[in-house]
């Protein structure tokens, strides 16, 4: 009997707080209200966004509290995650109000320089912040089926990807990736060096590999096109810069 207990307790572990809350009478719906934080800082007790509070959001109030997220990142001031009330208020929903598309590099964590917790945001990474099929289903997921208000493509300073795509890096697979970020290169005007090794040149271009990105996104999904023409979601670019931590938005 005893053994059976620890098995169950080992299978469906309880949580300390859940479990206090639950005996003094509070339900669940009830605790996640409690706990409930949004993108913007709510103190320690910060938990996942709630469907509530995601739903009443507009597009410009989500694309404002990622702005904010970064001020409070780039201040040294992100909020007090919690990320174990985090992990149990999301864990049997997820309401996040965005989906990030940003680059691999490891200079570029989006949910850390958005100061967004367990929950808040869908994210695709992937080298240069391309769009493809695989991505865009995974941008329509998170916009028409769970409800995400904003599409944000992030590119950002000092690319590896995008100095590849202009200095014709061939490797494996990654040559086919850059071919998909080679036409911002031709698009960047640009009179200086125009050489993977000029910083300033590799910075111009993934700014216009990201309108790149998100003017595919608008060709390339027509669900995106159609939420975004109703006024249901906003798609927006951004660049972040790794030496200031400034996320700055494009549109
Ligand atoms: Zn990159």
């Amino acid at each position: 009997m005893e053994a059976m207990k620890n098995c169950c307790m080992t299978r469906h572990p309880q949580d300390p707080g859940r479990r206090t809350l639950l005996k003094a009478g509070v339900g669940a719906g009830t605790a996640a209200m409690m706990a409930a934080v949004s993108l913007v800082p709510r103190g320690a007790e910060a938990a996942s966004l709630t469907q509530a509070q995601r739903d009443a959001m507009t597009p410009d109030q989500v694309i404002e509290m990622l702005k904010q997220g970064n001020q409070r990142f780039r201040a040294g001031k992100p909020q007090q995650h919690d990320y174990l009330a985090q992990k149990r208020s999301s864990a049997s929903g997820q309401f996040p109000a965005a989906v990030i598309l940003s680059c691999i590099d490891s200079r570029a964590p989006a949910e850390i320089i958005l100061d967004a917790g367990i929950g808040d945001t869908f994210n695709g990474r992937v080298a240069g912040n391309i769009s493809n099929s695989d991505l865009l289903g995974s941008m329509e997921f998170a916009c028409a089926a769970a409800g995400a208000k904003v599409v944000l493509v992030m590119g950002h300073t000092a690319c590896g990807a995008v100095a590849g795509a202009i200095d014709n890096v061939e490797l494996g697979n990654l040559t086919g990736l850059l071919k998909v970020i080679k036409p911002a290169v031709e698009a960047t005007k640009y009179s200086g060096d125009r050489s993977g090794k000029n910083a300033e040149f590799v910075d111009a271009v993934a700014k216009t590999n990201v309108q790149h990105t998100i003017a595919a996104i608008r060709k390339n999904s027509p669900i995106l096109a159609g939420l975004e023409k109703e006024g249901k979601i906003k798609i927006v670019g951004s660049m972040y810069d790794l030496s200031n931590g400034m996320v700055t938005f494009l549109s």
